[in-house]
């Protein structure tokens, strides 16, 4: 379904926007990208293959209120991925929760004033699921997280209030477009941006020895790049409807450390102590409350606890099929050590 007119991603400096985009250019779509500086600072963008030509990147700031309307100028359809992912801030209120939902509304209000405007994807998250596993538990589309606050998990907080308003904003005005949201999982793969990722450096972490020891706790997984196609199956099909969890498989750290273990991928300081039994629970608990807030929150809810998402509907809907994560994980590594984030292993 390529149209003539431009296909807008928010954010497309961004990790998981700028596979989008390049997906896009790559099926032959018009991209309008929308970025924070002049486009002279997104060689990486500029130089994808399809870009000359058929990727026009403009200023827009999720802060300013009016600044997607020219962005959305002829567009059918809308990718917003832009919003702040960091997990430990300063200042949950002014780093997390205004730009993702004052953005999100800036983009809703834009939308409705795009005449020819189809469709938004937004990108959200699990984050907006759930801020705690529950191991009896398979959560599904119709799950909302209704627990984060300011001072719990504020990134989740943001993309949950974030995804709200977004749907609100459907509910109260019924526009001329729809919308279909994407909550992916821990999103890991190569990068097309020169930046570590938040979910890439979570793993880098594991194996530059920042914790103790193996932790009992789990993360769903899922590739950048089905990531993005998922995105682009989801603008494209008719069909598409509501929310679409994208989550390809579960890891326990200690598949994380044996898949890094492997002598073929040489050596890196990964744990070693066991600590997924409940002594090492009580222990990790203990520790959290030396840990950055947020980081700590998140070890106390989630460590002893295995979360499952359950993804037929975006597997059914979309067709989408997931590659296996333990290849993405490899390949991610292999991207920082490139980049230069992560020092390269020791040879064995
Ligand atoms: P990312 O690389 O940090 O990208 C975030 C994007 O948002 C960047 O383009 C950034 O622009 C933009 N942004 C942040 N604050 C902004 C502001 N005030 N105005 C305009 N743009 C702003 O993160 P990502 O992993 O690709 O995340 C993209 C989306 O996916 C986010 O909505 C995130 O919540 C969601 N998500 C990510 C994961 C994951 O594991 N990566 C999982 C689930 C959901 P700059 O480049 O200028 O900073």
């Amino acid at each position: 379904m390529i149209t003539e007119k431009p296909v807008c991603v928010t954010g497309a400096s961004g990790f998981i926007a700028s596979h989008i985009v390049s997906q896009l250019l790559a099926e032959g779509y018009r991209v309008r990208g929308t970025v924070r500086k002049s486009a002279e600072h997104y060689p990486y963008l500029l130089q994808l293959p399809g870009a000359p030509g058929r990727l026009e990147l403009v200023q827009a700031d999720l802060l300013g209120r009016d600044s997607f309307l020219p962005a959305f100028r002829e567009c059918d359809f809308v990718i917003h991925t832009a919003s702040p992912y960091v997990i430990n801030v300063r200042d949950p209120e002014n780093d997390l929760v205004k730009p993702a939902l004052e953005g999100t509304a800036a983009v809703m209000e834009a939308a409705g004033k795009t005449a020819d405007l189809r469709r938004i994807v937004l990108t959200s998250s699990v984050a907006a699921v759930t801020d705690e596993p529950d191991s009896t538990k398979v959560f599904t589309e119709l799950d909302w997280n209704t627990r984060s606050s300011l001072r719990r998990h504020p990134y989740h907080y943001s993309k949950t209030l974030a995804e709200r308003a977004a749907w609100e904003y459907i509910e109260r005005n019924k526009p001329h477009f729809d919308l279909v949201s994407i909550n992916p999982a821990m999103v890991t793969g190569p990068s097309i941006v020169p930046a570590i990722n938040t979910t890439n450096a979570m793993i880098r972490d594991i194996m530059t020895g920042v914790y103790p020891g193996i932790l009992d706790i789990n993360w769903g997984f899922v590739d950048v790049r089905d990531t993005a196609r998922a995105h682009i199956l989801a603008m494209e099909s008719d069909s598409a409807r509501g929310r679409y969890l994208c989550s390809a498989e579960l890891l326990h750290m200690r598949d994380l450390v044996e898949l890094l273990s492997l002598p073929e991928y040489g050596s890196f300081p990964l744990p070693k102590r066991d600590l997924t039994g409940p002594f090492g629970t009580g222990l990790m608990k203990a520790l959290s409350w030396t840990l950055p807030r947020d980081t700590g929150t998140y070890i106390r809810t989630h460590i002893g606890r295995t979360i499952r998402y359950g993804c037929g509907k975006i597997k059914q809907d979309l067709g989408i099929s997931f590659r296996p994560v333990r290849e993405s994980i490899l390949e991610a590594v292999e991207d920082m050590v490139s980049k230069g984030h992560l020092a390269p292993p020791k040879k064995r």
